[in-house]
């Protein structure tokens, strides 16, 4: 048998005709930019999100860089990350010319740490970036309260967790803004690049919006830098048809998770370390990632018995050479670089079939037990 890590055919086979039909409509009404299928996607995903602004840019990484710019964030400024998460996390500090400063993450969540946060901040710091990573939310009261007592920003980078919740809250409702990908392989994936911001605040929601044109407002008189930086009307055609089954998706992940866990807990025990999903979290597993011993040795098994598995992620952003400049060392993040040796994940899409699953699990049972 063979496990894919993801397989995007079966969606696309089910939506096909639907697609093809957005698409001859943009195509037809030759109007590309900023047109009315983006205009319904930041209606609806706003909506969604319980906010009153989206706002789509050109990828998730963008929505970070913009949020950032948005919020006023100045070049010297420290703005807090953590440091197990993809590298746009950080990147878009660094490209709006500010400082990352890292903070280790809670073991069990693989979330930044809140009780670690406060001793990162100094006069300098101006916004924090928790990550809902895999999918399940960071704790948002501490991190907000903690952003209200030092007046900092809270931009919450929920490129993999569209539809999560903390308490009844979806994303994008606690922080200053909230930033989505649209990059293929993430929940409410594009066929091309794609992003969202969105936001409660109207003032940083204009800026936002000046900043992805250019920072032209009226059109050619331009008073701050901006950036091209815009989602398209065919990615944004593609994506209406796609997110009215979101919901859908992310309950079908949800059940392939808890299949995972039954099986792996019933085979193994605590051999492996299965998820671990705060009660108050709707947790939509962008990924299904287990923490194991001899973890490099497990993935070449499987990929030798047909099944595919990832590493996110395998050098935690502190110890990168691009940042080598910023003085970390290893040792700084004990639970991050413990994470990034243990950490695996399991092929997860809406469409994984129980077969697969049991395969998947019979296959690291027979690499620990034999
Ligand atoms: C995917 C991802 C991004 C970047 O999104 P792009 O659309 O690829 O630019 C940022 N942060 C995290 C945590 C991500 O997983």
């Amino acid at each position: 048998m063979r496990v894919p890590m993801l397989d995007l055919t079966e969606q696309y086979q089910t939506l096909r005709s639907e697609i093809l039909q957005s698409m001859e409509e943009v195509m037809s009404s030759a109007h590309f930019i900023l047109g009315s299928n983006v205009k319904k996607l930041e209606a609806d995903i706003a909506t969604y999100s319980n906010v009153s602004h989206g706002i789509g840019v050109a990828n998730g990484s963008d929505a970070i860089h913009i949020s950032l710019l948005g919020c006023g964030i100045q070049p010297g400024d420290e703005v807090i990350v953590p440091s197990f998460t993809f590298f746009a996390t950080a990147g878009a500090v660094a490209r709006a010319n500010a400082v990352p400063v890292f903070v280790d993450i809670d073991p069990k969540t693989f979330n930044i740490d809140p009780l670690k946060l406060e001793a990162a901040i100094t006069e300098k710091t101006k916004a924090i970036i928790p990550v809902h990573l895999y999918g399940q939310m960071a704790d948002m009261d501490k991190i907000v309260e903690i952003a209200k007592k030092h007046n900092l920003a809270v931009i919450e980078d929920a490129a993999q967790a569209i539809g999560a919740e903390y308490k009844g809250k979806k994303v994008g409702e606690l922080g200053t803004t909230a930033t989505y990908s649209f990059f293929p392989t993430k929940n409410l994936g594009a066929y091309g690049d794609g992003g969202m911001i969105v936001t409660n605040d109207n003032e940083i929601a204009e800026n936002m919006r000046v900043i992805r044109v250019h920072g032209s407002k009226p059109k050619y008189y331009h008073h701050v830098l901006g950036y091209n930086s815009r989602l398209d009307e065919l990615q944004a055609a593609i994506l209406n048809v796609k997110f009215p089954h979101l919901d859908q998706w992310s309950e079908n992940r949800r059940q392939n998770a808890e299949n995972y866990t039954k099986l792996l807990n019933e085979a193994l025990g605590d051999q492996v370390v299965t998820p671990f999903v705060e009660e108050h979290n709707r947790h939509i597993f962008h990924q299904y990632t287990i923490r194991v011993d001899r973890r490099d040795e497990l993935q070449a098994f499987l990929k030798e018995n047909g099944v595919e598995t990832m590493v996110y992620y395998p050098k935690p952003l502190h110890l990168q050479p691009v940042f080598a400049e910023l003085g970390y060392k290893e040792g700084d993040l004990p639970e991050t670089e413990k994470a990034s040796l243990e950490a695996i994940s399991l092929p997860m899409f809406p469409e994984l079939k129980m077969e697969q699953q049991v395969y998947v699990v019979e296959k690291i049972t027979e690499f620990y037990k034999g």
